[in-house]
């Protein structure tokens, strides 16, 4: 007999990956706090001090599927998340990996890669690595022999708006039927026959992502991003990998700010980390009362959530400097938070 809890486990791995101090916290000297003491725990040593000025050192310690430390790649990290629902998405099912965290954190360097060039070992991130293995599976006898076509899409939410990042950032509908089923009126879907064909549009989304803006993260700690791989046999659906890079979950702490917009969009923000962590709690048990329509975001990922053959895993990414404690703890807690059952 297996235990349903097993089962449920299963279908959603949550993972937290610490970068390294960079070099402005080099700069001002600030501390690492966290330590990864083994391949599933990662402690938190919070700085702190007695009413009578003493100082002390909190430590605070969290369990999750798996704890990367500095020195992991982009590969390693996608090896243990979301390469193990590459399968889901051949055997008609549908999967999703968020990043999750702080901006700063790593979230577009784990999922979109870096193209810098500084660093070759991460320059394909979770997307790309997972194009690559969708692609190497479709050569398998099993799966060749289904005559599945692959495409991309790849689109960002801000302010509970959608954008299309392959089609300069028109403004998309969303519009649902009497099912329930979600549609993203007019969301371009790309034909991708190799992995080059996903950097392309990776690197097309990326520049429509930014541009206009003073500063890349200005804009994308305020917007989440989704990149999908959609597998289809005859045109109909047959799987889709949803990977997302989310908005800074600092941003949620924006509801007052003295700038209408920026509350008014950290209140949009702040709905949609909760209905998301609802969502996800609720993963393939079609609990009645699941918020999908809470917001945007959940709105069109709500196929994803639903449905026998879903699974989801969570990267929550953490910077290691003193100054970023607070936010951490919160990552920290949030992620807890969905793999608790
Ligand atoms: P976010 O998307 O969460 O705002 P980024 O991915 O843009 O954060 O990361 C911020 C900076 O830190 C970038 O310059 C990035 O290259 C660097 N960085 C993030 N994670 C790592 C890592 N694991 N190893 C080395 N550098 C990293
Ligand atoms: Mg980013």
């Amino acid at each position: 007999l297996v235990s349903t809890d097993l089962i449920e486990e299963h279908k959603i791995c949550v993972c937290v990956r610490k970068r390294p101090l960079n070099k402005k916290e080099l700069t001002v000297r600030d501390l690492d706090v966290l330590t990864i003491p083994s391949k599933d725990v990662v402690m938190v040593h919070e700085p702190k001090q007695k009413v009578d000025l003493t100082r002390y050192l909190e430590n605070q310690t969290f369990r999750f599927d798996f704890a990367f430390d500095e020195s992991s790649t982009n590969e390693m990290v996608y090896r243990f998340t979301a390469r193990p629902l590459v399968e889901t998405i051949f055997e008609r099912g549908m999967a999703t990996c968020f990043a999750y965290g702080q901006t700063g954190s790593g979230k577009t360097h784990t999922m979109g890669g870096d193209f810098s060039g500084k660093n070759q070992d991460c320059a394909k991130g979770v997307y790309a690595l997972a194009a690559r293995d969708v692609f190497l599976m479709l050569k398998k006898p099993n799966y060749k022999k289904l005559d599945l076509q692959v495409y991309a899409t790849f689109f960002e939410i801000y302010s509970g708006k959608v954008f299309d990042l392959l089609n300069h950032k028109a403004k998309l509908r969303v519009l649902e039927d009497g099912k329930q089923q979600v549609q993203v009126v007019g969301l371009q879907e790309r034909d991708v026959r190799c992995t080059e064909d996903v950097l392309k549009l990776i690197e097309v989304g990326n520049s429509c992502r930014t541009s206009g803006q003073t500063s890349a993260n200005a804009h994308s700690s305020r917007s989440h991003a989704v990149f999908q791989i959609i597998l289809r046999r005859k045109g109909k659906m047959h799987g889709k990998f949803s990977l997302i890079d989310l908005a800074g979950n600092e941003r949620g702490a924006d509801t007052s700010s003295a700038d209408r917009q920026t509350r008014l969009e950290g209140a949009e923000i702040n709905k949609s980390l909760l209905a998301l962590k609802e969502c996800i709690r609720a993963l393939g048990r079609n609990k009645p009362h699941t918020p999908f329509r809470a917001s945007k975001l959940t709105q069109v990922l709500r196929d994803s959530f639903i449905g026998e053959n879903s699974r989801t895993c969570m990267i929550a990414t953490i910077s290691p400097g003193m100054a970023s404690c607070e936010n951490t703890l919160n990552t920290l807690r949030y992620a807890n938070r969905v793999k608790e059952l």
